[in-house]
């Protein structure tokens, strides 16, 4: 079976779940993806901080699946925005992914003390025009960074990729990115694992036959977003993708709703990176 898609406001297709490789080690990598490649998935997460867009790359060039039918996510690190250092960084992932077109490039963070984002975005409408990449969006903007984002430029984000999870709904940036046609995708999408002990998500998944993981991924797509989990476990890595032939009843959504507790895992956009 494989991932439902869903389209950006740009008309490209995105797998609404993907795979997420934050932690692991390059030499890992390539084995990891080549399972989740394996197991179904088609739309890979990475970031040049991670260290292990090569694995990445080397597991994308011998999977023997047709190029269109991949789906690379990368993303800016803080420390290269500004226009120039933009356009360099981004050939610098360019090349360790080893592919001619990004599907989607992301600026990580905003870093709001540095007052780079603008600038940053410049070279993304750049390397969007030039064909450089399918998609270009943002990760970790607060509301306030997209409203000033918006105001002061041509392109609007695909996309914002922020922490979401039971525990940290994260809802002022949901609506606000759905009020501008920008989807939602939800990082730490599992609570780092943290959350898998949750009593109401025990019964739910008790009541579904499914595991918590599966419960919450399900959650996740029936509310709308995209969904990057991480695992390097090939058990969990296939139990993660087994998630499109049960459905949630509107109930059972409320109540995961109501775990929220406002509570982040990660750090604050309005203050990391400065
Ligand atoms: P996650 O919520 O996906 O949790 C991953 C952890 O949960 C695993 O390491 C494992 O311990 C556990 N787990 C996974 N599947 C499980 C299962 N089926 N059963 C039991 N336990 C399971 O957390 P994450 O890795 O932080 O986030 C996923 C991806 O999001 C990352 O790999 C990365 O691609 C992206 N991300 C982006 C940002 C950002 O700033 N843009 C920040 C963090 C993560």
């Amino acid at each position: 079976m494989s991932a439902p898609t869903l389209t950006f406001h740009n008309g490209v297709e995105i797998p609404q779940l993907g795979f997420g490789v934050w932690r692991v080690s390059d030499d890992e990598t390539e084995a990891v993806v080549t399972t989740a490649l394996e197991t179904g998935y088609r739309h890979i997460d990475t970031a040049a901080v991670y260290g292990n867009e090569q694995g990445v790359g080397r597991a994308l060039a011998a999977c023997g699946i047709p190029r269109e039918e991949l789906f690379v996510t990368t993303k800016l690190w803080n420390a290269a925005q500004g226009y120039d250092a933009t356009l360099r960084a981004f050939e610098q992932s360019r090349a360790r992914l080893a592919v001619d077109q990004v599907d989607l490039y992301l600026i990580h963070w905003p870093v709001p003390s540095r007052d780079l984002y603008l600038e940053t975005w410049r070279a993304f409408e750049r390397l969007y025009a030039d064909g450089l990449v399918r998609a270009i969006g943002v990760s970790n903007f607060l509301p306030e960074h997209l409203d000033r984002l918006l105001a002061e430029s041509e392109e609007v984000p695909v996309i914002n990729q922020v922490e979401l999870h039971p525990r940290f709904r994260n809802l002022a940036t949901e609506r606000a990115d759905a009020a501008h046609r920008i989807l939602t995708e939800a990082w730490s999408p599992l609570g780092q694992g943290t959350i898998l002990e949750d009593p109401t998500l025990a019964g739910i998944a008790e009541a579904e036959e499914r595991t918590v993981a599966q419960v919450i991924l399900r959650w996740h797509l029936q509310s709308g977003r995209v969904v990057i989990p991480k695992s390097v476990t090939p058990s969990r890595i296939a139990e993660n993708f087994a998630v499109f032939d049960f459905e949630l009843s509107g109930d059972e959504l409320s109540a995961i709703d109501a775990l929220d507790a406002g509570g982040r895992i990660g750090p604050d956009p309005a203050s990391f990176g400065g």
